[in-house]
């Protein structure tokens, strides 16, 4: 007769999805804690809403991006010793990671530069493209080559 509770509508799957994507990312944040914590988490969680759901796929299972915060921003691949992860893959060998990190300061610079940083850097790790250490520190400095 009513079936409003069987299927659930947009806006709780889009619920359901940040929610799910809150508690993959603070798995995937390391460095830092309490309040500043709190903030990298909710502006990480923005971002990946922007990101189209196959590319969070990708950039979640397959580069197995990771965030650090006390260092520069960059992002590149690190690999990691198969034993030490649940989801081994089928062939031997060590597993790439990719390891975003991210300037402490970030966390005190306006939202949109902290917010343009993680998009930065994980399009460095969708394309596998190694990022490297600005010279500077303004999103100004920051450099274009992630485009093709
Ligand atoms: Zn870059």
């Amino acid at each position: 007769m009513n079936d409003q509770f069987d299927s659930p509508s947009f806006e709780e799957e889009q619920l359901e999805y940040k929610a799910d994507l809150i508690d993959l990312l603070e798995n995937r944040l390391h460095g830092i804690a309490s309040e500043e914590r709190n903030y990298a988490i909710e502006i990480l969680t923005e971002v990946f809403l922007r990101v189209p759901k196959g590319d969070s796929e990708t950039l979640i299972d397959r580069r197995n991006v990771q965030f650090i915060i006390p260092l520069n921003s960059t992002a590149a691949p690190f690999f990691i010793n198969p034993m030490l992860v649940d989801n081994r893959p089928e062939f031997g060998g060590m597993i790439p990671l990719w390891i975003i990190s991210l300037r402490p300061d970030l966390i005190k610079q306006p939202r949109d530069e902290f917010t343009y940083t993680i998009a930065h850097e994980l399009a460095h790790a969708f394309l596998e493209h190694v990022g490297h250490y600005p010279e500077g520190t303004s999103m100004a400095d920051t450099e274009l080559d992630v485009n093709p």
